[in-house]
């Protein structure tokens, strides 16, 4: 059961009473403070005090994940984008910031990444690296890319025309996109499990 909360440096017990557990350091006069701002647990059997984070452990992008992100700005030959939430909706405890290079958004040859994304476009993209931020991503596999734009020109939302093309059901404006399999399809791992049939 946690006690209380605890900010950081705070002194939580004596190193005499307990050993220094998660989430918590001892000093060179034998306190034990706090690492961290969460909830002090003292295990009164095995002698270990910690502090757990309050929300739990925080949700951050790893190297491996599909997740949801929108387009923040366009440069010569990236994007950016803010990493909003896992494939499933799950949303991450922040923003992180992300890039694909114009080498990482198809498997086929585009000219310019203006080809592949807009301002704005909700895309889905595999993390390739999370070790320094910006994260690296990638949306060259066909199922990832753009799953929602919007018209350049009058601002309605755009359909799929092919993998490559999204057409403006209002003004019949065409643009150029790389378009996920999945585009205005809410991506949901349960859809995807195969049906067995009796
Ligand atoms: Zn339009």
């Amino acid at each position: 059961m946690a006690e209380k909360l605890a900010l950081p440096s705070d002194i939580l017990a004596v190193i005499e009473e307990f050993m220094p557990g998660e989430g918590t350091y001892s000093d060179e006069k034998g306190f034990i403070r706090s690492a961290r701002l969460g909830y002090v647990y003292k295990d009164k059997i095995f002698k270990v005090v910690s502090v757990k984070h309050p929300l739990g452990k925080p949700f951050i992008p790893k190297q491996g994940m599909i997740v949801l992100g929108v387009v923040t700005s366009v440069k010569e030959d990236l994007v950016f984008v803010d990493i909003i939430a896992d494939k499933d909706g799950k949303m991450f405890s922040g923003k992180f910031t992300g890039i694909i290079h114009l080498s990482q958004a198809s498997k086929v040859f585009i000219k310019t990444i203006e080809d592949a994304f807009k301002l704005s476009d909700i895309v889905l993209a595999k993390v390739l690296t999370d070790r320094i931020p910006p994260y690296q991503l990638t949306t060259k596999p066909p199922e990832l890319g753009v799953i929602a734009a919007m018209c350049s020109k009058c601002g309605e939302i755009m359909i799929r025309k092919d993998e490559n093309t999204l057409l403006c059901p209002r003004c019949g404006n065409v643009e150029k996109r790389k378009v996920a399999a999945s585009y205005l399809i809410r991506p949901n791992p349960k859809n995807n499990k195969k049906r067995v049939r009796g």
